[in-house]
């Protein structure tokens, strides 16, 4: 079987210093992928490109897999976000995030293991903002029964899949009681119909995050809608040892795109000192997808060394300073591939 062809999205600020880390280890583990580079956010900018180039949709749209690094997002001003944008344009529904607990890394927390699957589409991500009139603005959430629907199916489907036995929603529909009110009745529909044997537990937000930074042990599944879904992944990601230790994928039908949790970070960008292990992680999480969806087991085994590699790594206190270690960027890389 020849290597599978990989569309690599370095990004901006940290985005390709710790891409070339992941694209090192992977190639010293052997793993079968060649990489189709193409560029996103302000790097294509700065080529005279558009912020989210054609060409680089459509070479995802083509290959179907995607490593992503983080694209900075200006702040009340500017364009729209382009990891949002590909996100809706390549329509990856299922944004997924699983938060363990890893061996080496200190956090305030044991024993957790849970995956957040967050609606990527609509919600007050709509990006339909309207300014009323001068010092009234509206910001306008979506809901419909199909995206609500699609999200409940898949963190479902996923519980079974996996063998994780609850589900738990998290809402505010006490508040918004069309919006949120759709998303909780649509993801009880499904459970109710087509997934009963598994666990359904749903908590108003607020206590949900309360429950979450009590004792987060006691989650398996998360499932809630777009804006929620981006707090609680950074909450999650801190309970676990920060935004370097969490690793993310974006799944539609047809295609998927793994990115890390965290954004550019541009306040360390340049410096060699941003942990690439949220990236790494994801990578590994696209050489598993590779390996289910082609059946090629050499994805399935590159997978396997590259996670007994950093887990060996940072059990031996080899780690990024973020997490408490001394190790820059490619020093890290190092570190893991010495151990492959
Ligand atoms: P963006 O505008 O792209 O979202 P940001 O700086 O607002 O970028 P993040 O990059 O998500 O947001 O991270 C917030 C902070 O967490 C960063 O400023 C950085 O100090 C730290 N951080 C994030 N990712 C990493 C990483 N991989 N390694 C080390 N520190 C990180």
């Amino acid at each position: 079987m020849s290597d599978h062809e990989v569309v690599l999205v370095p990004g901006d600020g940290i985005g390709p210093e710790v891409a070339s880390a992941v694209q090192r280890i992977l190639k010293s583990a052997d793993a079968p992928v060649s990489w189709i580079e193409r560029q996103a956010g302000l790097a294509a900018l700065a080529l005279g490109d558009d912020v989210l180039p054609d060409s680089t949709l459509d070479a995802i749209r083509l290959h179907r897999v995607a490593l992503k690094g983080p694209c900075t997002t200006p702040v009340g001003e500017g364009f729209t976000s382009v990891n949002v944008k590909l996100r809706k344009k390549l329509d990856l529904y299922a944004a997924v995030r699983p938060v363990r607990n890893l061996a080496g890394v200190t956090s305030r927390y044991s024993g957790v293991d849970l995956v957040v699957v967050r609606e990527n589409t609509e919600g007050l991500y709509s990006g339909v903002e309207n300014e009323i009139t001068p010092g009234v603005v509206t910001s306008l959430k979506v809901a419909t029964e199909s995206a609500c629907t699609r999200i409940a199916r898949w963190a479902f489907a996923y519980a079974r899949r996996r063998g994780r036995g609850q589900v738990t929603v998290f809402h505010k529909a006490n508040i918004m009681k069309l919006t949120d009110g759709l998303f909780l009745r649509l993801a009880r529909r499904v459970h109710e119909e087509e997934y009963p044997e598994i666990g359904l537990d749903t908590l108003i937000i607020d206590a949900g995050c309360m429950k979450l930074v009590q004792d987060p042990a006691q989650f398996s599944v998360l499932l809630m809608e777009n804006l929620y879904g981006d707090v609680v992944s950074d909450l999650c990601a801190g309970l676990v040892g920060g935004l370097g230790v969490v690793p993310g994928a974006n799944l539609g039908e047809e295609m998927a795109v793994f990115e890390a949790v965290h954004g550019s970070a541009p306040d360390i960008a340049g410096r060699d000192v941003a942990n690439p292990l949220a990236l790494l992680m994801s990578a590994v999480m696209m050489l598993n997808h590779l390996a289910e969806t082609t059946g090629d087991d050499r994805c399935r085994h590159a997978a396997e060394r590259i996670k007994a590699g950093y887990d060996s790594a940072l059990a031996a206190g080899e780690k990024t300073r973020d997490i408490g270690g001394t190790l820059g960027t490619g020093a890290f890389a190092d570190a893991v591939i010495a151990r492959l």
